[in-house]
């Protein structure tokens, strides 16, 4: 089960990470919630863990407008224990459940487990295009039926043309699904994750356009 943690605190969040880690999730850290806007629309999580007091843009913040755009991802928000007002205002912006700081890493993996229970099963679909199958709840990716290990971010690339297939990415809309805001893009970072994902799957699942930009062929066989 995926799930994303947004938390500035470097020790809690990885403190949460490595708890959730072993308890089976798998996790994505995200320590602003300018990051967490891209990384909630980049992927789909079973839950998310949203702390409220965030740099960038504040839990509260990401959590409006993750309601905004329809997206049913339940929401567990973390408060610190003097803000009650967070809390209902948490709540009252479509959270799902609340810990209030320190809380107990058990406890919150159970109350994750309780959120997706909730949710009935409303884990996204696996995405298929010919041969190629790619599950956004497992992360799970099959070429002819074979699974194919991908990094974080080949599995991102690869989701992100999977959702368009037969339609040209041009290099700036898959950098912004690659990368969050402030991280170091090398010129030729893309072209490294779409070099992978072609050796790893097979040549041609992607192609380039020169000067246009890049497409999945909606017949891959
Ligand atoms: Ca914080």
């Amino acid at each position: 089960m995926r799930v994303l943690v947004v938390e500035d605190d470097a020790l809690l969040g990885d403190a949460i990470q490595a708890g959730l880690r072993q308890k089976g999730f798998v996790v994505d850290w995200e320590r602003d919630g300018a990051a967490a806007d891209i990384a909630l629309k980049a992927a789909t999580y079973a839950a998310a863990v949203l702390d409220i007091g965030l740099p960038r843009r504040s839990g509260l913040e990401v959590l409006a407008s993750l309601r905004a755009r329809k997206d049913p991802v339940p929401v567990l928000i973390l408060t610190a224990r003097d803000t009650f007002e967070d809390r209902i205002a948490g709540l009252d912006a479509g959270a799902d459940d609340y810990l209030v700081k320190p809380f107990d890493l058990g406890e919150l993996a159970a109350r994750l487990r309780a959120l997706t229970r909730r949710g009935g099963g409303s884990a996204s679909p696996a995405l298929i295009v010919g041969a190629l199958a790619l599950d956004p709840a497992t992360r799970e990716v099959t070429w002819r039926g074979r699974p194919t290990h991908l990094s974080r971010k080949e599995f991102t690339l690869l989701h992100a043309f999977m959702l368009n297939p037969g339609r040209v990415m041009t290099r700036e809309q898959l950098e912004d699904k690659l990368y969050g805001w402030g991280e170091e893009i090398g010129s030729n970072a893309m072209e490294v994750h779409l070099h992978h994902l072609r050796r790893k799957i097979f040549p041609g699942v992607v192609q380039t356009l020169r000067g246009v930009g890049y497409v999945l062929p909606k017949d891959l066989a």
